[in-house]
């Protein structure tokens, strides 16, 4: 018989970790809309990347709908946090439809950078995913003078009109080190590249990635909460994964597999910008219920960002 004491696991949370602002924001728009005027009311797309924010703000008379063609004349439309195309806006200017945008400013933001890069001239490369919303957005700012480059095989191979006039912009939530290897292939191929005056990768983003990196070598698996069609939340998988630990995506405690557990005596946790706080309190419960835990968090930065609401949904209201 083993006469060892079993001790307790240790659970190291990462932080910051869970809500970014951008998201807060995004839910408490959808959410203050439904308290002024009720549901329904339409949510383009996912307002933000996770199934139970979605799920929950469905319950509550919010309608997820993939395209506006879906939503009713003269209803109320919420744009997600991912931002839309001028394309899309249009589209509801034209149908009359009622929008609040939940748009993040940060991703505001790199819009305007897609229209001043355009607008002098340049070609502009969009380092992201093909297909992820906040591209598809940004693309639509510009379409015919950008060029969407996914990672650094794509760089060294995209051909421009001009080699003396490129841009180059990038999704919010890429992997900070990854996106640095496109630029850095970008620039040994045009010397004269431009780029955003601040990185387009999001605050959050990277201390989130600063975060698990800071927890991946002392951990023997790191569990990442989050939704598979989030990208930031990915990121920190794969994150953890170049740091030599063995990482995972879960959408809650559920999708726990024992065999995870079987020889870590140090579970990493954290969670994407998407993902809410009470579901990382539900894993560490769940963690606590496998035979116990001792939890410690470690801190690599103080988050205080906060965004206004849309001035339609500020002060009291109906
Ligand atoms: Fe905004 Fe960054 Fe959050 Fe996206 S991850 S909503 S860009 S703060």
């Amino acid at each position: 018989a083993c006469l060892a004491v079993a001790r307790p696991r240790l659970v190291l949370l990462a932080a910051p970790r869970s809500f970014c602002a951008g998201v807060e924001r995004a839910i408490e728009i959808v959410a203050e809309v439904l308290r002024r005027r009720g549901g329904p009311i339409y949510v383009r797309k996912q307002i933000v990347h996770n199934a139970h924010v979605v799920a929950d703000l469905a319950g509550r008379g919010a309608v997820f709908v993939e395209e506006l063609a879906e939503v009713p004349d003269g209803a109320t439309v919420v744009f997600s946090a991912h931002g839309v195309s001028p394309a899309v806006r249009e589209d509801a200017a034209r149908r009359g439809l009622d929008v609040i945008d939940a748009t993040c400013p940060l991703v505001t933001k790199v819009h305007a950078e897609a229209r001043r890069f355009a607008g002098r001239g340049d070609t502009v490369l969009l380092i992201g995913h093909e297909g992820h919303e906040e591209v598809e957005g940004t693309y639509g700012e510009a379409p015919r003078e950008t060029i969407v480059v996914a990672d650094a095989a794509e760089a060294a191979l995209v051909s421009v009109p001009d080699p003396s006039r490129v841009s180059y912009l990038t999704q919010t939530t890429l992997a900070v080190d990854e996106a640095q290897e496109v630029v850095d292939v970008l620039r040994g191929r045009f010397p004269a590249l431009r780029g955003p005056g601040t990185d387009d990768i999001c605050y959050a983003t990277t201390n989130r990635q600063q975060a698990v990196a800071a927890i991946a070598r002392e951990s023997d698996v790191v569990l990442v909460v989050g939704s598979a069609n989030s990208s930031n939340s990915m990121r920190m998988v794969e994150l953890a994964r170049r740091h030599g630990t063995s990482s995972h995506l879960i959408d809650d405690a559920s999708d726990i597999r024992p065999e995870w557990l079987a020889r870590a005596g140090v579970v990493g946790l954290s969670a994407g910008a998407s993902a809410p706080p009470y579901l990382v309190d539900a894993v560490v419960a769940a963690l606590d219920g496998l035979g116990g835990v001792t939890v410690e968090e470690r801190e690599v930065t103080h988050e205080t960002i906060r965004f206004t609401l849309p001035a339609a949904l500020r002060g009291k209201g109906q």
